[in-house]
């Protein structure tokens, strides 16, 4: 097998060199000669930020466990270091064996956002794997993905071998046990897919066919609607459907993760307290695709904190979820940290604010305020109701006010433009709340407060996701977007209050790349080949270039991005199963377009249909009263 060398200088050129040498402490080491299936997990970003992805560990250890296989990592190359590898002829390659990518079995990207796309491109172009899946033949590695952008398959779909729709632990080994088979047969390529395909979950884009209408959509130029998307052969089901984890305690846990030799994006211990989300926020993806809720048991995380803490030497745990005070018993496992631990700080990402929480908060925090976070999304009751976000401005103002006779001096508020039904009353309102938090801090006696305030308010602007209840609905155009931008920024005055505001074009390529169809790929390689990369990165962004490859594709924003759909569309997404189903989304939408709130899970049972593929969890009362 062959194996890269990396030169020195070639390494002393580039920023943070550790980046590309591996070696660090928890990876995993095995004998080449003894395994039959090899593995590249590949990150679409930087070392620096793929590092901190939960998802990477538990896969990497996950796949490591099993005999016969072997999981290394990759990650996008920074774009000093691509410049340099490509100059030296020197192919993408792992980080634990230094294998160029195009030896392995498997090259499997995760999907985490829709901007890491292009990256993907650059990645098998730099290992020299021919970029789509029809020009690969049986010498190549077979290219997967996963991960929750890979529930909408098809904006990739032409460079994807195959799909893995569902929760990493649970059908790789079928999936390797039946390729050493394969391998040992020597089979075609072609025929091991066939076999792929038939295991749960796994989805072969090459296996379907696309059918569109025959006249362009109303309001498009030349692009049809899909009136179908089938099977083209017997062992491609008709629909695949998401394969869950039941138990969360059964699993193994990535308790030796990696520790980078670089300072990362998130540098702590992490455990994750549960899966799934009660909540049914009808713009969020994740708390669809993700049901239903399964919970980890108190024992379990604690056993594998203090396993993770021994086998890394962190000071900082954080424990992670959709959100944080769903989990039943969440103050006595955050009480029992802090007195085993009494030295760890314990992060919490959106913990609601109460004066126990606050209290406790500071407390795992060790006396560090580091400043409150309310995701209110929108600035008026009206809309939240709209959009299911049961938070409510009496709730947020509580909050601030014993936060701030606490001394805390920060606050941070997250809001979306351009949700349906938004009127300027609405953005107004985004102003106003943020008005009065300030307000509440001068209502407090000065010896009592702290000594300054600063409240971020920070907007992005609402995408449409495929599996939500809004996946129905049209994109705000981008004139619009900075219209709604200029008139909040127009009605923040106050000092006290800063406005950060996310980017309008790249907001409208997330939508389209979101609710993208097989003919969204040829955009994505279009943009590759204009020299389009890290575009999550600002400073690399490159908008002109993107604004080039749409004309170079001809695809149409009005029909990917501007266009309602009717209930009828055909997504292209529809032959993928989550459980979650449409008719739900759809009452769901019209639920929101009148402003009548859906309780949460653990309230009432809505009937989204997560039931049909679960044998676990779900209706969170039952299971776990
Ligand atoms: S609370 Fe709402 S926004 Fe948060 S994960 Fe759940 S559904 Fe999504």
């Amino acid at each position: 097998m062959l194996r890269v060398t990396l030169p020195d200088s070639l390494l002393l050129s580039v920023q943070k060199p550790a980046r590309y040498i591996g070696g660090e402490v928890n990876t995993i080491h095995k004998d080449l000669a003894q395994i039959d299936t090899h593995f590249c997990f590949c990150f679409p970003d930087v070392y620096d930020v793929g590092m901190c992805h939960l998802g990477l560990q538990v896969l990497y250890h996950e796949l490591n466990r099993y005999e016969g296989v072997y999981c290394e990592r990759c990650f996008a190359p920074w774009p000093d270091m691509e410049k340099a590898m490509r100059t030296q002829q020197i192919p993408l390659y792992s980080l634990e064996t230094y294998t160029p990518l195009k030896e392995f079995d498997f090259v499997g990207f995760t999907l985490q956002y829709e901007m890491s796309y292009t990256n993907i491109l650059n990645m098998l172009d730099m290992a020299g794997i021919p970029l789509y899946s029809k020009e690969r033949g049986d010498e190549d590695p077979l290219v997967i993905a996963g991960g929750p952008n890979a529930y909408n398959p098809e904006p990739l779909a032409d460079f994807i071998d195959l799909y893995y729709m569902g929760e990493g632990e649970v059908e790789y080994e079928h999936l390797f046990n039946a390729y050493s088979a394969h391998k040992k047969s020597g089979g075609s390529r072609r025929e091991f897919l066939k076999i792929a395909a038939q295991i749960p979950g796994m989805y072969v884009p090459s296996f379907y066919d696309v059918i569109y209408e025959d006249k362009p959509a109303a309001g498009c130029d030349h692009m049809p609607r899909i009136a179908a998307i089938r099977p083209n052969c017997p062992e491609a089901p008709k629909k695949v459907t998401k394969v869950l984890v039941s138990s969360m305690d059964e699993l193994s846990y990535p308790t030796k993760p990696i520790i980078p030799y670089l300072q990362i994006v998130h540098d702590r211990a992490v455990m994750e307290i549960f899966r799934g989300c009660i909540h049914g926020c009808r713009f969020c993806q994740a708390g669809m695709i993700y049901r239903p809720v399964r919970l980890r048991s108190r024992e379990k995380i604690m056993q594998w904190a203090d396993e993770t803490l021994k086998a890394t030497g962190y000071d900082e745990i954080s424990l992670t979820s959709l959100s944080s005070n769903d989990y039943p018993g969440l103050y006595d496992l955050l009480r029992e940290i802090h007195e085993r631990y009494p030295h760890i700080n314990v992060s919490l990402p959106s913990l609601r604010v109460d004066a126990f929480s606050l209290k406790l908060m500071e407390e795992l925090a060790q006396g560090k305020k580091s400043g409150l976070t309310f995701a209110a999304e929108a600035g008026t009751q009206r809309l939240r109701d709209v959009i299911n976000k049961g938070i409510t401005e009496e709730e947020i103002l509580t909050g601030v006010k014993l936060a701030f006779e606490g001394k805390w001096d920060r606050v941070k508020l997250y809001f979306m433009l351009g949700l349906p039904t938004e009127t300027e009353e609405d953005i107004q309102g985004i102003a106003n709340l943020a008005g009065k938090i300030v307000s509440e801090w001068h209502a407090i006696p000065k010896e009592n407060r702290s000594r300054d305030l600063r409240v971020t308010v920070s907007t992005s602007f609402f995408v449409p996701k495929p599996f939500t209840p809004f996946q129905w609905c049209a994109q705000t155009d981008y004139e619009s977007y900075m219209d709604k931008q200029h008139f909040l920024n127009s009605q923040i005055y106050n000092k006290k209050i800063q406005y950060n505001c996310h980017d309008a074009f790249l907001s409208t390529l997330e939508g389209l790349l979101a609710r993208g169809d097989r003919r969204t790929g040829s955009l994505i390689y279009h943009a590759w080949k204009n020299g389009c990369k890290f575009d999550s990165w600002s400073d690399l962004f490159d908008e002109a270039a993107w604004r080039t490859a749409i004309e170079e594709s001809g695809v149409e924003l009005s029909y990917y991005c501007y266009r309602e759909r009717k209930e009828d569309e055909v997504f292209p997404w529809d032959h993928i199963d989550v459980g979650v189903n449409k008719k739900f989304l759809y009452r769901e939408y019209q639920n929101g377009l009148k402003g009548v709130v859906t309780p949460n899970c653990r309230e009432n049972c809505a009937g989204c249909g997560i039931r049909k593929i679960s044998d676990t969890g779900v209706c969170y009362e039952e299971n776990h009263q």
